[in-house]
Formats: structure tokens, C-alpha cells, sequence
């Protein structure tokens, strides 16, 4: 196909980072696309499926917060991360016409997480929040078979919920007390607190250690980095720690083979995002 429009599906989508950086993804590979942005009130439900519908017959697409639910039931197939994960983030059409989706935010965490333990499997995963992003994360640290997942949200009857959902796929899932103490390997705030400077940190280094720290979240051009405070206090604490616009770029890389058959170009979308065109580092530096 020449001429691609792929886009964003959400609301907001007006503060999104993904237009320049598959812009900058495009111009790498040379290829004739564009992204743009599609916002759909979070009330409509039924502009979700059309809006797939249109820029899936252009090449496809992303969807975000508050649709990856609606756009997870509008496809006529689904992969496993689909399936179980219940959310959709990166929509195409196959060659007999079928609306395909995948969820690449769990490629993109079990990418980061696979990294940096160098081939061990996770001893313990401390997920903040209950969210789409807290079952992303969770179904990629069970695809490492992670020993123990363990859930703590604001609203302890959501985390019960995903919970018993990620039980009911065999995962070794439990819920965790808010706000979190103690002691795990890897902690992974999946909130969306970080968003706003005012923002409380989703846990506190002084109450919990871990190895390694992944924020979901990322501040756009706030700052210059794009990373969130939660992020510089894990690290000035000595632990390792990785930001959401690693997650933003590794799930966007995901989307390149299943669009257009080429493999995402990972340090252009990063120089599109303002990061550093390298990889950030050895596992141990991430
Ligand atoms: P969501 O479904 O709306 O869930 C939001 C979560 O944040 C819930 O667990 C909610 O708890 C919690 N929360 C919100 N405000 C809070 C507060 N004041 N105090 C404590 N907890 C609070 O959102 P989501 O889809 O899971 O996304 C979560 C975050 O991950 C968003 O910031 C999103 O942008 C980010 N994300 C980033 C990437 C990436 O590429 N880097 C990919 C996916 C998601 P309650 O249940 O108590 O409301």
C-alpha cells in the first residue's frame, strides 16, 4: 500500500507523543505515512469500532485510554495478549480483510523486564494499580513466569478484580495492601499518578525496596527527559530504574511488523520521543 494514514484512537489524545515519533519512524524507513491523531469521546462507544474500521483500510493503528476495552471486542480476530488482557492498543487488516489487534504494551514491558534479569525468570512483580496498564504488565510478567505477582490499587475492590481475572488464567496473582511496604525485585507503577506535577509518588522509597523500577507513565515534554520524579527517586536511591517512554517506544516499535512487515526502528522512534537514539543501556544500567 502507498499513501498509509495511521492514527490514535482515545480521549485525550492531544498531548500524544506518537504522531512525531512514527514521523520520525517513517522518515527512517523511508516510507510514504502518516499518523495522526483520532479523538473519540470516551462516551461514544460506537465511534470507537468505526474509527478502527477507517484507518484500519489505511494501514491501522493505535487506541488508548479510555477504548483499548471497546477496541479489544471489535475485532474479529484477537491475539493471546488480547485475550488476556482484555485490551487492544495496535489494530490492522490482514490480507482477507479481517480487523486484527494485538496489545504491544505487554511485548514492550516483558521486552524491558526479560532484559534487565539477562534470561532469569522474576521472583516477585509489585504491580501498582488495576487498570489496562496493571494487566499489561501483569501478563507480561506472567509470560516470564514470574513466581509471584502481586497487585495493589487505590481501590482494593479493582485490584480483587483483575486478580481474580488473571487467577482465572492460571497466573500466580494476589492482591497487595494500599499503599505498598516492604520488599520485591521488581516494582512497576501502572497508576496514572506521575501524570500531573502535583501528583503524590504511586509508593514511597521509604517504605518499599525493590531491584528495579518501571514507570508506565511519562510526562511528554514536561520535562526534558519525559520521565516522571518517581523515576529519579528510585534511581537516587541506587535502583535500577526504566521510564514510560521506553515502554511508549518498544510498544510502538511492536506495531511496524504487524503494519507494514518491517521491523520497528527503535532508535528512530526514540530520537522521535526526544530520548537518546541508543539503546539506553546494559541491562544493569537501564
Ligand atoms: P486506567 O485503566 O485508568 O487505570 C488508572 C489506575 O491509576 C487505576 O489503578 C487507578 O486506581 C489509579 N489511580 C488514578 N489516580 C490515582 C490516585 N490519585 N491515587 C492512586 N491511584 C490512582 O489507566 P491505564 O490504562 O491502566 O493506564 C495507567 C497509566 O499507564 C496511564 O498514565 C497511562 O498513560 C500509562 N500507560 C503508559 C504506556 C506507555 O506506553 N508508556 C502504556 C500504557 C499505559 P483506582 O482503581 O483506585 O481508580
Amino acid at each position: 500500500m502507498s499513501g498509509y494514514r495511521l492514527g490514535l484512537i482515545g480521549d485525550p489524545v492531544e498531548h500524544s507523543l506518537s504522531p512525531r515519533m512514527h514521523a520520525a519512524a517513517f522518515e527512517a524507513l523511508g516510507l510514504d505515512a502518516e499518523y495522526v491523531l483520532r479523538p473519540v469521546p470516551g462516551t461514544d462507544r460506537d465511534a470507537v469500532a468505526a474509527a478502527m474500521e477507517e484507518l484500519a483500510g489505511s494501514g491501522g493503528g493505535n487506541v488508548t485510554l479510555p477504548h483499548k476495552g471497546r477496541a479489544a471486542r471489535a475485532l474479529d480476530h484477537a491475539t493471546e495478549a488480547v485475550r488476556r488482557t482484555g485490551a487492544c492498543n495496535c489494530f490492522w487488516r490482514d490480507e482477507a480483510g479481517a480487523l486484527i489487534g494485538d496489545n504491544t504494551d505487554v511485548s514492550a514491558v516483558e521486552g524491558v523486564l526479560a532484559e534487565w534479569l539477562g534470561g532469569r525468570e522474576p521472583a516477585d512483580v509489585l504491580i501498582l494499580g488495576a487498570g489496562g496498564a496493571a494487566a499489561a504488565v501483569a501478563v507480561a510478567a506472567g509470560a516470564l513466569s514470574a513466581d509471584s505477582i502481586r497487585l495493589a490499587n487505590r481501590t482494593p475492590a479493582r485490584a480483587r478484580r483483575l486478580v481474580g481475572r488473571l487467577r482465572g488464567i492460571g497466573l500466580p496473582a494476589r492482591v497487595e495492601p494500599w499503599p505498598v511496604a516492604g520488599t520485591c525485585e521488581v516494582i512497576v507503577n501502572a497508576t496514572s499518578l506521575g501524570l500531573s506535577a502535583d501528583d503524590p509518588p504511586p509508593a514511597s522509597f521509604d517504605r518499599i525496596t525493590a531491584r528495579l523500577a518501571l514507570d508506565m507513565v511519562y510526562v511528554g515534554t514536561r520535562r526534558g527527559d519525559g520521565e516522571t520524579a518517581w523515576v529519579d527517586a528510585a534511581r537516587s536511591r541506587g535502583i535500577d530504574a526504566v521510564g514510560g517512554l521506553e515502554i511508549l517506544v518498544r510498544q510502538g516499535a511492536a506495531c511496524y511488523p504487524r503494519w507494514f512487515g518491517l521491523e520497528g526502528p527503535l532508535e528512530a522512534l526514540r530520537r522521535g520521543v526526544g530520548m537518546p537514539g541508543e539503546n539506553p543501556g546494559s541491562p544493569a544500567e537501564l
